[in-house]
């Protein structure tokens, strides 16, 4: 289980998350949406300790830190339990797929080199790359940079994986591949923070959909409660751009 209390964050004068309160089951993926500058981004780069948190605290596992008072080593403890997917692909250009999937194990982890290439092959496999294992990332397309990402992350068995709008950088036909395997990822019971503005996506993915403006949440639910029963003005606003 994941707990995040009372967190804010400002820069310099301009208070962003405004107190939040979340909590997620294992297993769990909650999709976060709100509009553009309404903190999504910050919170989960608070999470992973890209960016500090001015207040509050997070209990993942066993592991529970205060963001503001962090030392290194615990900073590193949440690191390991959580991996985040960019909105642009970030993979190591000059290494092949497989490379850049095994690159956490054998570095950071530690591990033989054989088992982190079966490890990795596998991973390949799940996000449907099997064949692309030698390839390097100008060899392949965006969607498959950002499958590559996701194996990547995968490969460090996080209790979490945060993806800021994983597919707002692809071309839209290359969207659906990505959608279709971070799905098949989720089924396999992966806890998942997914911000994103694939509404139809979200409907179908997400065992909750928390919506947030002004660095606040302004309601959560079920995809049916939030889509299709919501009485908050503001996220019918919100949804009526996107239908
Ligand atoms: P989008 O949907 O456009 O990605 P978002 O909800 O992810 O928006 P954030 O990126 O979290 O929004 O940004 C929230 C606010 O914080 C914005 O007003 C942004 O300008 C500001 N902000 C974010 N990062 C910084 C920073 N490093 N320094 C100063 N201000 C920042
Ligand atoms: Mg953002």
């Amino acid at each position: 289980m994941i707990e995040i209390k009372d967190i804010s964050k400002s820069f310099g004068k301009n208070a962003i998350l405004k107190g939040m309160n979340v909590t997620i089951e294992k297993g769990e993926v909650v999709v976060i949406l709100g509009p553009s500058g309404s903190g999504k981004s910050t919170f989960l780069r608070c999470i992973n300790f890209l960016e500090r948190a001015d207040a509050g605290e997070i209990s993942i596992g066993q592991t529970k830190v205060e963001f503001k008072k962090a030392k290194s080593k615990e900073i590193l403890a949440v690191r390991r339990k959580t991996a985040m997917v960019f909105q642009q692909y970030d993979l190591f250009l000059h290494k092949s797929a497989i490379e850049n999937v095994v690159e956490g194990l054998i570095i950071a982890r530690k591990e033989p080199k054989e088992e982190a290439y079966k490890k990795g092959l596998e991973l390949l496999s799940k996000v449907g790359l099997k064949d692309k294992r030698d390839a390097y990332p100008h060899q392949l397309s965006g969607g498959q940079q950002q499958r590559v990402g996701i194996a990547r992350a995968l490969a460090l068995n996080p209790e979490v994986i945060l993806f800021d709008e994983p597919t707002s950088a692809l071309d839209p036909e290359l969207v659906g591949e990505t959608l279709d395997v971070i799905k098949h990822v989720a089924q396999t019971g992966v806890t998942m923070i997914i911000v994103t503005h694939e509404m139809s996506f979200a409907y179908e993915i997400a065992d909750r959909v928390i919506f947030m403006e002004d660095g606040v949440i302004v309601e959560q639910g079920s995809p049916e409660e939030l889509f299709e029963q919501t009485k908050e003005e503001r996220t019918k606003q919100f949804l009526a751009r996107f239908s």
